[in-house]
């Protein structure tokens, strides 16, 4: 493991059945190469270098402190300070509760409302087991129950929206003051998990806004002002510090410029294999995870699935492993999320396609049967020794 070190661009040698991949270390920016058969991209799914950050009017009169999540000063002190922080995403509602311990005054100020849940942060059940059984037990028992769980509030949501938000709805009042306006702050337009459900432990959001710590207004910037934020509705937010809890930019590669046998790939015009790998990409596999579950759940399936296939590789004289593309199959698009963070990258994002293995079902069962023990010499992968490609 190397740290400090980011990678810029790879090369794939079709020759030389080889990636070499051209990184920039430490603050000098030394370049250096490294070569290697296989590339296995863990760059996470959102780009490091910035995040989503919209502008408003006005943001230069403003006299205060104004700090976007993914660069956090680390001298930022809030303690006694009157902090907005702005979006309704899980970065906000895990911020909001974290800075209302100290701070004068917290306003989470969201234009619209998103699902927020509540979930014990210590599982009863985790605790009784791991008294009673072997670690391993208690761990595989309780992994089992939460991925069940999750299938099931998933599905359950996706066939009965209607219920569901209901149930969601009224949970969330019940843990609020009564009379207080559940159906503006915390009522979302769209279905349940048209978007993704924020949780929130031990329901430390709504106790910040019950004891009067945190607030939270649904209205419109119209624009910054010296004091803070001045909101279409006429009300003024004054504030020392503005927290931009606006999102982040999609990004699947970790903006690594790939280059096949020395022409760019786009993949914006490829189709992602199994949800890992791209048609026409040799040795290449990237890690997505769920949008409908914990996203470590698929991250561990394709670890796997690629220990599957270099164990395979080697154990038939293979090096190279490519899928090939099936005009047959009709493209769709990569992810089926109204977020605004897929809509604003989906023209950038790889397609998948409307059949296996091109399609991505978003369901832990399926992609365990078909990643774990499906073939791996499927007809559409292709394997090749070393050397030279065969020609045509
Ligand atoms: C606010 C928030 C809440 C979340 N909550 C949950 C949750 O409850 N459950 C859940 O499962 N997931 C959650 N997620 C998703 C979470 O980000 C992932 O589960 C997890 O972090 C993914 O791990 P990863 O290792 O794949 O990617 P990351 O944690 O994103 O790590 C990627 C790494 O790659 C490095 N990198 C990127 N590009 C390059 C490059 N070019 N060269 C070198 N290094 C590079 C980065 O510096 C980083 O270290 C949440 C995300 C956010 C933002």
């Amino acid at each position: 493991m190397r740290y400090g070190h980011r990678v810029l661009r790879a090369d794939w040698s079709s020759a030389e059945a080889r990636w070499t991949v051209e990184v920039e270390q430490g603050a000098a920016g030394e370049r250096r190469r490294f070569s290697c058969r296989f590339l296995h991209l863990c760059s996470g799914y959102y780009r490091y270098a910035q995040g989503h950050r919209p502008t408003w009017p006005g943001e230069a009169d403003f006299r205060g402190t104004l700090v976007h999540p993914q660069a956090w000063p680390e001298a930022l002190d809030h303690a006694g300070k009157r902090v907005v922080v702005i979006g309704s995403g899980a970065t906000a509602v895990t911020l909001v509760p974290e800075l209302a311990k100290t701070a004068a005054q917290v306003t989470l100020l969201q234009r619209s409302p998103t699902y927020v849940v509540t979930l014990p942060a210590r599982d009863a059940l985790a605790e009784w087991l791991k008294r009673h059984l072997p670690p391993m037990w208690a761990y595989r028992l309780v992994r089992l129950k939460n991925i069940a769980l999750g299938m099931f509030f998933f599905r359950l949501a996706r066939r009965r929206p209607a219920q569901v938000r209901a149930r969601l709805v009224g949970l969330v009042r019940r843990q609020l003051p009564a009379g207080y306006d559940v159906a503006t702050h915390f009522t979302p337009r769209y279905k349940p998990w048209d978007q993704r459900v924020c949780v929130v432990p031990d329901g430390d959001l709504f106790q910040a806004v019950g004891s009067g710590r945190a607030e939270v207004v649904t209205d419109q910037i119209e624009r910054f002002n010296a004091g803070g934020l001045r909101l279409a509705s006429g009300r003024q937010l004054d504030a020392d510090i503005v927290v931009t809890a606006t999102g982040l930019q999609l990004n699947l590669l970790g903006d690594v410029a790939f280059h096949l046998d020395g022409e760019r790939c786009d993949f914006s015009q490829r189709m992602a294999y199994k949800g890992m790998m791209f048609s026409g990409v040799p040795n290449l596999v990237y890690t997505f995870g769920y949008t409908n579950a914990s996203w470590t759940l698929k991250a561990d399936l394709t670890s796997d699935y690629l220990c599957r296939l270099l164990r395979h590789l080697q154990r038939h004289g293979l090096a190279v492993a490519t899928p090939q593309a099936d005009p047959a199959v009709a493209p769709r698009p990569f992810l089926d999320f109204s977020s605004g963070y897929v809509l604003r990258a989906l023209d950038q994002l790889p397609r998948q396609g409307a059949a296996k293995p091109w399609r991505l079902y978003q369901n832990y069962l399926l992609d365990l049967l078909t990643l774990r023990h499906g073939r791996l010499d499927d007809g559409t992968l292709a394997l090749r020794p070393a050397g030279p490609p065969p020609r045509g």
